[in-house]
């Protein structure tokens, strides 16, 4: 398998919302609330568990820090403190039972390729998009909801920030 990075959303970024409830750059007014489903923290890649965790609903750029021209869209972290996920953890356990997209960029948000994964087998799909020579980073993505949930990089490659 090829080493790869996980990477969530900045801590800055998930502490800024806390302590705001506003969304970084956009400054567009963030959302809290007692979760009414299971949904992934974008900092801790863990589930927001449905009617035990309190969440906090924002606007964030799914493309912060690699590229310069935003796509916005809505995204969930725990409204109390997480730990950001660990960039050496391999895919997010937690996140292997609901049905993802991958996409792959090159530099300059060039969509080269996808991969719908249902089923949980995501590392033979990384392998996959990684075999394209263009491809810089990995975006994944949630398939039925189609937000932003973290992004991937190859290990054996400069961080893209
Ligand atoms: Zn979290």
């Amino acid at each position: 398998m090829l080493p790869i990075r996980i990477v969530a959303i900045p801590t800055e970024v998930a502490e800024a919302v806390r302590a705001t409830l506003r969304a970084p750059v956009y400054g567009f007014p963030a959302h809290a609330e007692l979760a009414t489903d299971d949904a992934p923290c974008r900092h801790c890649l863990r589930t927001i568990v449905a009617n035990k965790d309190r969440r906090i609903l924002f606007t964030y750029d799914r493309f912060a820090g690699v590229e310069s021209l935003p796509q916005p869209g809505p995204v969930y972290v725990h409204a109390d403190a997480c730990s950001r996920y660990s960039e050496e953890a391999g895919f997010p356990e937690e996140l292997r039972g609901s049905p993802r997209t991958v996409e792959a960029y090159a530099r300059g948000r060039r969509l080269i390729a996808l991969e719908h994964v249902d089923g949980g087998k995501f590392e033979p799909a990384i392998e996959k998009l990684f075999s394209h020579s263009e491809v810089d980073y990995l975006q994944v993505n949630s398939t039925t909801a189609g937000c932003f949930t973290f992004r991937i990089e190859r290990a054996d490659r400069l961080s893209l920030r």
